[in-house]
């Protein structure tokens, strides 16, 4: 089957967006969320661009010139979110304020603090549904790490449409590429000539799942397809976290405790 098809496939099936929706895509630069908004394009959806701009040097440059490219191409609207400007530092620099009085990993930081951006943003801009270019290989690894880390219910949620979690200010997130190999996105992305940056984040430092990645690499597809298919099979089984949301006491945004994440990352 095509990645177009299998796309398509996902986004019936799972019935994760329909035509009259406004999508809002997660645009990083990389290859996974450049096919993804071309292949959503392709497919008919009305589309919008977001970025980050993280302040991350020549690299974070690098992967605005690419979206900018990409929504020029498709002829979609961008919004580009300037991390520096809006905060008045680079996440780099947040990144270790954090660290020096917390022991968290980089991703574990800037993935809390861009999913909280990505919400607020996509309800001020009205979207229906973010779209993200996680797949196959992103989710099999995750699903892995929280079994390493013994907490298989931190994947209770996920799937092609985030479940379990209804408030309006909550904005849904789907993942269209949920089903495809990390592989055949890269390909296409190449084929196709797509403004892609190729170069890891500079700062994508978590050893742990590097080494979870590099585990993968020895898998076969057909085994990392098992790992999906297993999960998809006892994820009803999990016990999930409480579908009950709560509004933030500091910040006021959807959480299912009482101070949000990013507002736990940055307080004292
Ligand atoms: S790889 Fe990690 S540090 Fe880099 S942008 Fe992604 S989450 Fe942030
Ligand atoms: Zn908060």
């Amino acid at each position: 089957m095509n990645l177009k098809t299998q796309i398509s496939n996902t986004i019936k099936k799972y019935k994760i967006c329909n035509k009259h929706e406004k999508v809002l895509v997660a645009l990083s630069g990389g290859k996974d969320s450049t096919v993804c908004a071309y292949m959503l394009h392709k497919l008919g959806y009305n589309l919008e661009g977001f970025h980050i701009n993280l302040g991350l040097g020549a690299y974070s440059e690098r992967c605005e010139k690419s979206t900018k490219e990409l929504c020029t191409q498709l002829e979609i609207k961008l919004y580009v979110y300037d991390f520096t400007k809006k905060h008045g530092s680079s996440m780099c620099y947040l990144r270790t304020t954090i660290q020096s009085k917390k022991a968290l990993k980089n991703c574990a930081i800037c993935g809390v603090i861009k999913k909280y951006i990505i919400n607020k943003e996509a309800r001020i801009l009205k979207a229906d549904k973010i779209a993200t270019g996680h797949h196959l290989d992103d989710e099999a690894q995750t699903f892995f790490l929280n079994i390493l880390k013994g907490a298989p219910e931190l994947s209770a949620s996920t799937g092609p449409l985030t479940r379990n979690i209804s408030d309006k200010k909550f904005i849904p997130r789907i993942k269209p590429l949920f089903f495809c190999f990390e592989e055949d996105i890269k390909n296409f992305a190449k084929q196709k000539k797509l403004p892609v940056v190729y170069e890891p984040c500079p700062c994508a430092l978590d050893s742990y799942r590097l080494q979870v990645r590099n585990f993968f690499k020895t898998l076969s597809t057909k085994e990392k397809k098992n790992i999906i298919n297993n999960f998809d099979k006892i994820k009803d089984k999990i016990k999930k976290q409480s579908g009950k949301m709560n509004y933030c006491k500091i910040c006021g945004e959807p959480t299912r405790k009482k101070i949000c994440k990013r507002c736990e990352l940055i307080k004292n």
